[in-house]
């Protein structure tokens, strides 16, 4: 087992990787202010692994009650939200119970939201159970849902009490969505980690067939990014915007396609190749960069176009994201590989052309 830490003074706390972390009584119960959780998960991913939570809760003693939500990004809404709300009030649930995640993005989104506003924060617990959620969304402490008109725009900073990684549990997980994750995967090789990318273009076939070592050592050097950036900008002021390359455009594409038609990951994939269309243009980075990092999401079966929703749409869309600033579109873009800034000069023509040039 590898242990990461998120550094961040009083609200720090471990990643916990490795194989068998289910069934670690030790890790889930460690430190609970109070021997009751409320365990959250989903139609899907219950009946592969709650039992064994349970049982690991149990026996360290502690009570362990759970609500299983319909699966699904188009549940990530104000009513399924409140089925949790449901669960801890109709348990008498305290502010001393922590609530468990144990689920992908979409149940670690929501039920780290639901935390940070039952009784104005109670403690959780993730327990990622996708390869997205393992390398990205578990850790940093965003949480939120959705709204019918923008992504993630309901939500809350709230840092969960530590991150229970069982790389065993990817072996469930469908073809389509481990492609997803690996989009997160290729991302922090682009943004930060020169030598990670390098290491994924060696690596790739090992990582597509799930082999143990190389899953271990992705999910290690992401969750080591992730955790970096997050000490250092914990609320995105500066350098966190960066872990977005791609996800601005993304967003359009899912919003614009309607959730759940496009996985996030592929959304991603696709709205990075536009922004390496737009860093070619603008004179940052040259053509075989944009084909590299194109061949790279072709090898994982992921998507390099995005939707033809006009560009119209996509530049509506994307107005609406976070980071828009006094009405500017603030871009991530790549200055070389391994390297990504935030900017807004980005002519919106250029944006347009560049849009244009990567839909189908
Ligand atoms: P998801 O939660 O919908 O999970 C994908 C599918 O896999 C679901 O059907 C789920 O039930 C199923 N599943 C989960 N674990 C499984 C397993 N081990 N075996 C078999 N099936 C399994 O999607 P996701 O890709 O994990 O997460 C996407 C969400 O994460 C989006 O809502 C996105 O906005 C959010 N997100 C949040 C952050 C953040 O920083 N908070 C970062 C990235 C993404
Ligand atoms: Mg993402």
């Amino acid at each position: 087992m590898e242990t990461l830490e998120v550094d961040l003074a009083e609200r720090s706390y471990p990643i916990f990787i490795g194989q068998g972390l289910l069934d670690r009584a030790d890790l889930l119960a460690a430190g609970l202010p109070q021997p009751r959780v409320l365990i959250v998960s989903n139609e899907t991913v219950a009946p592969l692994y709650l039992t064994r939570v349970r049982a690991a809760f149990a026996a360290a003693g502690v009570e362990a009650l759970d609500v299983v939500l319909p699966d699904g990004e188009h549940f990530k809404d104000w009513p399924t939200l409140n089925r949790i709300f449901d669960a801890l009030l109709g348990h008498r649930c305290e502010r001393a119970t922590t609530l468990v995640a144990l689920g992908g993005g979409v149940i670690g989104d929501m039920t780290g939201f639901a935390a940070a506003c039952y009784q104005r924060g109670v403690p959780f617990i993730q327990v990622p159970t996708t390869l997205l959620a393992q390398v990205d969304s578990s850790v940093g402490g965003k949480t939120a849902i959705n709204h019918p008109q923008g992504k993630n725009m309901i939500g809350a900073f709230h840092q969960p009490q530590r991150v229970l990684i069982d790389t065993d549990s990817l072996a469930t997980l469908p073809a389509r969505e481990f492609r997803s994750g690996l989009a997160e995967v290729i991302k922090y090789g682009l943004i930060r980690d020169l030598p990670f990318l390098e290491w994924l273009e060696v690596n790739l076939d090992a990582l597509l067939a799930r082999s143990p070592a190389a899953l271990a050592e992705a999910i290690l050097r992401s969750c080591r990014n992730k955790a970096e950036v997050v000490a250092a900008d914990e609320r995105e002021s500066g350098e966190r915007a960066l872990l977005n390359l791609g996800h601005t455009f993304g967003h359009a594409i899912e919003t614009g396609a309607g959730y759940g038609v496009w996985l996030h990951g592929e959304a991603v994939a696709a709205g990075t190749m536009m922004a390496a269309e737009l860093s070619q243009r603008l004179g940052w980075i040259d053509a075989s960069l944009v084909a590299r990092i194109g061949r790279l999401f072709e090898r994982c079966s992921l998507p390099v176009v995005g939707p033809a929703l006009g560009e119209e749409r996509y530049l509506e869309l994307m107005a609406h994201d976070k980071k828009v600033q006094g009405g500017r579109l603030r871009l991530v873009l790549l200055r070389a590989a391994g390297r990504a800034v935030v900017s807004a000069d980005a002519p919106v023509a250029d944006v347009a052309a560049a849009i244009a040039a990567r839909c189908r």
